[in-house]
């Protein structure tokens, strides 16, 4: 860790969340550094440290409890924080992102202990490049970002969104080892059609109407430009922006600077490492697949768009490569005959009739896979499943939609329409399955076996741009992480509590790519795994004298 040169002494040092050790302090820190007096005489070591605040959260009886516990932790000693939730990345993902930030974010105005982050509004037109310099780190490297519109399921919460870029940029370094200090969450504050939220006393964010439009495109690009030139080495991640906005939004600044989206993208690497491993339990490659995506917003056109990456990369023409990928609308099957499609929708239309309900085109396309990122509870019915598992040996089902109100179906529900056959993974957790003397165990497809790995790999190369191809070369990584005792019991990914050593894995594979294309920013060193790990940040106290 980089200690500042002018180091604070007394109350000041004890208030700076990363160099405050409180109580682990040794007797030489406390007289150099104006602490003696302000602590109690016992020295503590890191470990009674670790004890104490698994003690005090072990006393929190909710989740949203452990989530206040866990934000007050960050914001009195950092270290101490990560150190915690580094210790099981299994329990605590959950407390620090979905499904608890989702509640958070609903009430963030009520829990706020500390801001963190910036706060941009759109009021501060102008002014966006000096905003950024009232940041203390000269040289942030990974910035997570979003306008508050499409805040998981749960639509707009205007600034209240702020929790999750923070909890995005914790993942970055719970799961991969990002520097934190290096990372910045940011809340562009636009205002917020949610009349809830306008009226509540507590709202922290502007009390006005979301500005859309040119005004709200301007804005955007003073932020992008202001960002490129205080942080000209910094990556930008935009995150739960509303579809209408995230795709062209992407769109113009893929190929400008450093930038991605994990919703699409993101989103998109998990579903084709899940697909990749899934072949390995059937023995299908994925040439001879066929896809059928139940909704074509963000993810369901983003997954395609990689899916079709990957059936080029495996030797299929372009043309047959998108005629193996299907999607599925709130209006039907995109087909060539529609003409209400966006035009990032329109590759994957297929000559085709129209179909009765997403049943009938389950018959009709014959899909070895079929991925739900609709929202729509239930979709995927018994119709569906038994369809599925008429037409595959082992039918691919994966009900993406979060929470898990929103999923396709369950993963009892697959099993069971399958004779236990289906080969499922879910965006949001299901327990293991019963299903006469065996039990099945789903898989969730969870975003965070890719993006922290792209952000490790891009943060370490200084890469200048963030391509599809990166996120296909993570998605094959993650799939080789995935053991072959966990495909013998139908498992696809690996298991979150070896994130932190997959990530690196997957990192090491991603930063190779970018150095063999020329995007990185630094000369490529001889040993890339050496030169990852030396870029990893770990939770330990210094001696800071
Ligand atoms: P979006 O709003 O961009 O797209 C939703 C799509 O679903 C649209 O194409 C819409 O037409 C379609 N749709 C809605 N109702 C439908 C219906 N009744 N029948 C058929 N299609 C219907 O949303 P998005 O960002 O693409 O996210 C969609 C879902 O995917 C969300 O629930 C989200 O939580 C989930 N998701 C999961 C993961 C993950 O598990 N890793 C990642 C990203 C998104």
């Amino acid at each position: 860790m980089k200690i500042p040169r002018s180091l604070p002494h007394g109350t000041a040092l004890l208030h700076n969340p990363r160099l405050n050790k409180g109580t682990a302090f040794s007797e030489a820190e406390r007289d150099a550094l104006d602490l003696v007096g302000l602590l109690p005489e016992g020295v503590d070591t890191e470990e009674n440290r670790l004890k104490r605040v698994v003690y005090q959260l072990g006393r929190k009886s909710t989740d949203i409890g452990r989530y206040i516990f866990l934000s007050s932790l960050y914001d009195n000693d950092t270290t101490l924080f990560y150190k915690l939730v580094m210790s099981d990345p299994a329990y605590f993902l959950p407390l620090v992102y979905t499904p608890t930030v989702g509640e958070a974010c609903r009430n963030y105005g009520h829990i706020l202990r500390r801001p963190r982050g910036l706060y941009l509004g759109i009021n501060r037109r102008g002014q966006i490049r000096r905003i950024l310099d009232n940041w203390d780190e000269q040289d942030v490297r990974f910035i997570v970002v979003t306008d508050g519109e499409r805040i998981l399921g749960l639509g707009d919460l205007g600034a209240n969104g702020m929790g999750i870029p923070v909890g995005k940029l914790n993942l970055y370094t719970v799961c991969a080892g990002v520097p934190p200090h290096l990372t910045l969450p940011i809340v562009l504050d636009v205002g917020t059609n949610n009349a809830a939220l306008l009226s509540d006393p507590l709202y922290l964010g502007l009390r006005q109407s979301r500005v859309r439009g040119a005004e709200y495109d301007a804005f955007l690009e003073e932020f992008v430009r202001a960002v490129e030139d205080a942080f000209p080495r910094c990556c930008i991640q935009f995150e739960d922006f509303a579809n209408p906005t995230a795709i062209p939004l992407l769109a113009r600044y893929r190929n400008q600077v450093c930038c991605f989206n994990d919703d699409i993208q993101g989103t998109a690497g998990v579903a084709v490492a899940g697909l990749l491993a899934a072949s390995r339990i059937t023995g299908r490659p994925m040439t001879e697949q066929r896809f059928l995506l139940l909704g074509a917003g963000s993810a369901g056109t983003g997954i395609a768009s990689l899916l079709v990456k990957v059936l080029i990369e495996e030797g299929l023409s372009p043309e047959a490569a998108y005629e193996r990928c299907w999607l599925y609308d709130i209006n039907g099957l995109l087909t060539t005959e529609r003409n209400d499609l966006m035009p990032f929708q329109r590759p994957f239309a297929h000559p085709h009739d129209r179909v009765a309900d997403f049943a009938a085109a389950v018959e009709a396309v014959a899909p070895t896979a079929i991925i739900g990122v609709s929202a729509t509870p239930k979709a995927f019915d018994q119709r569906v499943i038994e369809a599925m598992a008429r037409l595959n040996e082992r039918p691919i089902i994966f009900p993406y939609s979060n929470p898990t109100s929103h999923a396709e179906c369950t993963a009892e529900e697959a099993y069971r329409w399958s004779d236990g056959r289906a080969i499922v993974a879910s965006g949001s957790p299901f327990p293991p399955v019963r299903l006469g003397d065996r039990t099945l165990f789903p898989s969730q497809g969870n975003n965070v076996y890719v993006f922290p790995a792209i952000g490790l790999a891009t943060y370490a190369t200084e890469a200048r741009l963030v391509t599809d191809e990166m996120f296909v070369t993570a998605a094959r990584a993650v799939a080789a992480e995935v053991s072959e005792t966990d495909i013998a019991t139908g498992l696809i990914y690996p298991p979150i509590s070896s994130i932190f050593e997959m990530s690196i894995k997957v990192a090491e594979a991603v930063a190779r790519q970018i150095f063999a294309t020329g995007l990185a920013q630094i000369p490529e060193p001889p040993d890339i795994a050496a030169f990852i790990a030396e870029k990893i940040w770990r939770p330990h106290y210094h001696n800071l004298i």
